[in-house]
């Protein structure tokens, strides 16, 4: 097994020693078990992964010397997810699934319907940096203060398109609001807004340049009693949003998020 990996914000260099917080000795020392001399990796967004060993344990706490580098940084895709928090489970799982799946930011939006209990910034950034360390990414997704959806959309760059999982129809008075007025499937939506591209951004040639080139974009995904029909007349008269279908099922509001980050990423992002 290789060895673990740790999110260090202080800056890494050759010779560095640096001292490990209270949480990253917990991790490193109780949980992992490490001593001294023992190998581990850290990493972080501007100097990427490097090799380093334990240098001192004592009660007083840990540090680790940092060696080699063992991998420049790369950045995941300019891909911002916008969720309404549900309960504090499915929350942690939506902050931990976004995170392998190559997010970069975690927008929580508080929407008319969203029942969340309280959003503990400190326990999803906790949760993300875990999943970061563990998923090889490079840096841990940045994660905002929870803010209204109407706060969210206003000033919105429209440069970024914001593709907006609806499951209704327009018929109010039919189940799931019937067939009339739904959403085009998600992924003839990357296909269509891909195409508004010019040639050469389509054609480019090194998965860089193909991940590179597609223009920054977000992801909506609601609680999980859904959008009101207010908030859902708004965001289909916005320009940057895109309503999209993810199937004929009704999913829960983390497997939206799981279902919908995956089909991005292969259409889009950087599975390539
Ligand atoms: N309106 C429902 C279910 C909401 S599901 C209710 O009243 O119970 C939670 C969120 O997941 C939705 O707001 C939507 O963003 C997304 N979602 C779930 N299934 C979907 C589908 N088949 N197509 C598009 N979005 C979906």
């Amino acid at each position: 097994m290789s060895d673990p990996r740790l999110l260090i914000d202080q800056a890494l260099s050759d010779g560095a020693e640096i001292a490990l917080d209270e949480a990253q000795t917990r991790h490193v020392g109780t949980v992992l078990r490490l001593e001294v001399g023992d190998g581990l990796r850290v990493f972080n967004a501007n100097e990427g992964e490097w090799r380093a060993k334990v240098a001192a344990k004592s009660k007083r706490g840990m540090s680790v010397r940092v060696e080699t580098q063992l991998r420049p940084p790369r950045a995941v895709p300019d891909l911002d997810l916008l969720f309404a928090p549900v309960k504090r489970h499915a929350t942690d799982l939506i902050v931990e699934k976004a995170t392998e799946l190559g997010v970069r930011r975690l927008r929580p939006v508080i929407t008319q319907r969203t029942i969340a209990e309280t959003v503990r910034l400190d326990r999803l950034s906790a949760i993300a940096r875990e999943a970061a360390e563990q998923t090889e990414r490079f840096d841990a997704p940045e994660i905002s203060e929870p803010v209204s959806l109407a706060r969210a959309l206003d000033g919105w760059d429209a440069s970024r398109l914001l593709i907006y999982a609806d499951e209704q129809g327009d018929e109010t008075s039919a189940p799931w609001g019937g067939q009339r007025g739904r959403a085009p499937a998600l992924l003839e939506i990357l296909g269509r807004s891909k195409a508004r591209l010019t040639p050469g951004e389509r054609h480019a040639e090194s998965v860089e340049a193909r991940r590179d080139s597609a223009p920054p974009l977000a992801l909506l995904i609601g609680p999980e009693g859904g959008f009101t029909i207010e908030e859902r007349a708004m965001l289909r008269a916005l320009v940057f949003v895109r309503p999209v279908s993810l199937g004929p099922r009704i999913l829960r509001a983390e497997t939206a998020v799981i279902a919908a980050l995956s089909v991005i990423q292969a259409a889009w992002g950087d599975w390539r």
